[in-house]
């Protein structure tokens, strides 16, 4: 929690810097060339065809929109715990005054069906915050190994960086939601909660054509209130077991970037201990955050099966349009039914480079998840030998 009032201060200098909608686009960083779409996506102008907030201002509760939204919710079915008044510096005003059955993730690690890890053996790589101008750099640098990742997008970046939001989506990275304008969520009301959730939601819709159904909280502030309105709204929680830290980097914070490096050379030399895969806390918010992402990703894919969280999950459908498939851990094809792009992808991480080392690959072996894999992978070779002999 600490350095939270640098962050949230650096968020409002960057949307201040920002470009305005109309503006007009940031050039790529890089000049690589951009991967063919896997997902198709609709054509889009330039103008949002739908009114949103302001960006990074609390969203209104009042409009049309917002009031359909809460109509089709059942509220009263929302666990009745208080809205937690924060302090200028992001934290609770009175931590104590929390009550322990709101279970309260960042007050007391209280988890309700948030996923936090992958399988063993397996990374799931998010990145949040996005999408900003430096976006495109990391999304170049996924592309040289085909790997994807889930971004945990929020709305008022999603309309001013709204090229890159089409490119992640087109290239079949899980798009999710990170709320409108990054607020402790357990500090709005279940209204401004919800109109958060749904604004950003309809933007990606907008551009995207899908809606995400994966949600990561804001400095991860959720509790059992804010779980009720992602569960009726058909949402997925997601935190993490490791947090980088790298969001604590200037202008976030004072740590430096190797500090951040280090605490990826430190989980990578813990792997052949680990129980369980993990799932991280990245950022694509600034210059050194994508710059540490980029360092640190290949590995990452030495020691780790890296992966977006749906994906460790098996889950092929994480759009709430069912016929959108993403590629998953066990084998399934990203695309489209009914059209032409489907691209078959048995190895969700893609390039070679994604693949674990000798060493890890001995520690993979020992895992349960592993063992399946290889069971699966037996009972398939030895199909093939009875199709052979009859
Ligand atoms: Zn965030």
């Amino acid at each position: 929690m600490l350095a939270k009032i640098s962050l949230i201060a650096a968020l409002v200098a960057f949307a201040a810097a920002a470009p305005s909608p109309s503006a007009s686009p940031a050039p790529k960083a890089s000049g690589a060339p951009v991967a063919a779409p896997i997902i198709p996506i609709p054509p889009f102008n330039g103008t949002f065809a739908n009114a949103y907030p302001p960006q990074d201002a609390i969203a209104p509760t009042d409009t049309p929109l917002v009031k359909a939204w809460l109509a089709a919710l059942n509220l009263t079915a929302v666990p009745d715990f208080p809205v937690v008044p924060f302090t200028a510096s992001g934290d609770p005003q009175n931590p104590t005054s929390i009550p322990a059955d709101s279970c309260d993730w960042t007050e007391t690690n209280c988890i309700n069906k948030d996923l936090t890890t992958c399988p063993l053996g397996v990374w799931g790589l998010t990145y949040d915050d996005g999408p900003t101008t430096f976006s495109e750099q990391l999304y170049d640098f996924l592309d040289t190994t085909n790997q994807k990742a889930t971004l945990f997008y929020i709305g008022s970046n999603v309309i001013q960086n709204w090229q890159a939001a089409r490119r992640a989506c087109g290239a079949g990275h899980q798009i999710a939601v990170h709320t409108w304008s990054h607020q402790p969520s357990t500090s709005l009301t279940d209204e401004q909660f919800v109109a958060e959730v749904k604004y950003t939601e309809m933007a990606i819709k907008e551009l995207c054509g899908f809606t995400p159904t994966y949600f990561r909280p804001p400095y991860g502030d959720i509790d059992n209130r804010i779980r009720g309105l992602l569960w009726q709204m058909g949402y997925t929680s997601v935190i993490w077991d490791y947090d980088t830290n790298d969001w604590m980097m200037a202008p976030g914070g004072t740590r430096t970037m190797a500090q951040v490096d280090a605490a990826f050379a430190g989980w990578i030399a813990n792997a052949h201990n680990d129980t369980t895969g993990h799932i991280t806390l990245e950022h694509e918010l600034y210059q050194n955050t994508v710059d540490a992402a980029i360092a640190n990703l290949p590995k990452l894919q030495a020691t780790w099966k890296t992966m977006p969280v749906s994906a460790c999950m098996n889950d092929p459908h994480p759009y709430k349009e069912k016929n959108i498939t993403l590629a998953t851990m066990n084998g399934t094809t990203a695309g489209v039914a009914g059209t032409t792009t489907s691209v078959s992808s048995s190895t969700p991480t893609g390039g070679a480079g994604s693949q674990p080392s000798t060493g890890a690959g001995g520690k993979a072996g020992s895992n349960s998840a592993s063992k399946s894999g290889l069971a699966k992978a037996t009972f398939v070779v030895a199909l093939a030998a009875a199709v052979a002999l009859f």
